[in-house]
């Protein structure tokens, strides 16, 4: 049997975990195919999602800055990615091409194998509003939680993406806050999520002082995995509340992806033990 080739698409894609992730499962499972890195620029990807269409290349996640611009070149869209509006994984098959979007599934994964959440109870703070926090906000919305606030610098991006929502749940209600209000919405928040880039290596976060006004039961999750204790987790930690780590988000998404390329369950415990010792 031919190898199959798989990998991730996006510019750049040097640093992705991805590889270390889909080949220990691939070893696993005892598949006969590899998952490669791929640098493509914007310019490169009506070629590349030729190769994909041709049967070379049998299936890629999608990486930044190409999770939009590659829609144009798909057949197919899955109902996460259509609500959305970005995909990260595209599954080819007999010439025809399908985007998913497995980032919110994979969050919510991660969340309640940590977590046991009543969510018609709970009250999200979900702090972005880019594609991360799209795909997350969709698929806690899904959830039925009781309340979700929007907390984006960019208010503008911040009413697109309840706009988005609201296609799905058009009789919910999602309020959007500011930074400068994120102390006072906090305060009766059950579950905060950062979804922003702050908190990434070299970009701090200018102003912790939201923590402090957290009910002692809230949990605090991080989409960020790099480094793994973000300055943000730190704080809550030091205050004492329960944390959620981005890279079970990271983990849960792979895993998913992996289950659409190869039809087959994700040896999770491998995918995590390898992404453990990368990360
Ligand atoms: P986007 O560029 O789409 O969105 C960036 C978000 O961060 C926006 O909400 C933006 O606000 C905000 N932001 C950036 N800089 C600042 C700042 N200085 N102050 C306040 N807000 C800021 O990125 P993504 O959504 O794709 O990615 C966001 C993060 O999520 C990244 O760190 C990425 O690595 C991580 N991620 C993690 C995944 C996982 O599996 N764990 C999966 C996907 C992403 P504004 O709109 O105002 O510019």
């Amino acid at each position: 049997m031919a190898e199959k080739i798989f990998g991730v698409v996006g510019d750049p894609v040097a640093h992705s975990l991805s590889p270390g992730m889909h080949n220990a499962a691939f070893a696993e499972l005892k598949l006969e195919a590899e998952y490669r890195r791929f640098p493509v620029t914007a310019e490169g990807l009506p070629d590349f999602f030729r190769r994909l269409r041709d049967g070379e290349i049998s299936g890629v996640n999608v990486t930044v800055p190409h999770k939009q611009a590659v829609i144009p070149f798909l057949d197919e869209l899955s109902e996460e990615a259509r609500v959305i509006g970005a995909v990260n994984t595209v599954v080819a098959e007999n010439g025809k091409l399908t985007g998913h979007n497995t980032d919110g599934a994979g969050y919510l994964k991660s969340l309640f194998s940590e977590f046991t959440l009543n969510m018609g109870e709970v009250y999200v703070v979900l702090i972005g509003a880019g594609g991360a926090a799209l795909a997350v906000a969709h698929a806690l919305a899904g959830t039925g939680v009781a309340s979700l606030e929007i907390v984006n610098r960019d208010k503008g991006r911040a009413g697109n993406l309840v706009a988005r929502l609201q296609v799905e749940h058009p009789n919910a209600h999602f309020p959007t806050g500011s930074f400068a209000d994120l102390g006072r919405i906090c305060e009766d928040a059950d579950l905060v999520v950062n979804a922003t880039s702050l908190g990434m290596e070299g970009k701090d976060w200018p102003d912790l002082s939201f923590v402090a006004e957290l009910p002692g039961h809230a949990i605090v999750s991080d989409v960020v995995y790099v480094p793994k204790e973000t300055g943000l987790l730190k704080a809550a930690s030091n205050r004492g509340l329960k944390v959620h780590y981005g890279c079970g988000m990271l983990l849960h998404q792979a895993a998913r992806a992996f289950e659409l390329f190869t039809g087959k369950k994700a040896p999770v415990d491998v995918m995590e033990k390898t992404l453990t010792r990368t990360l």
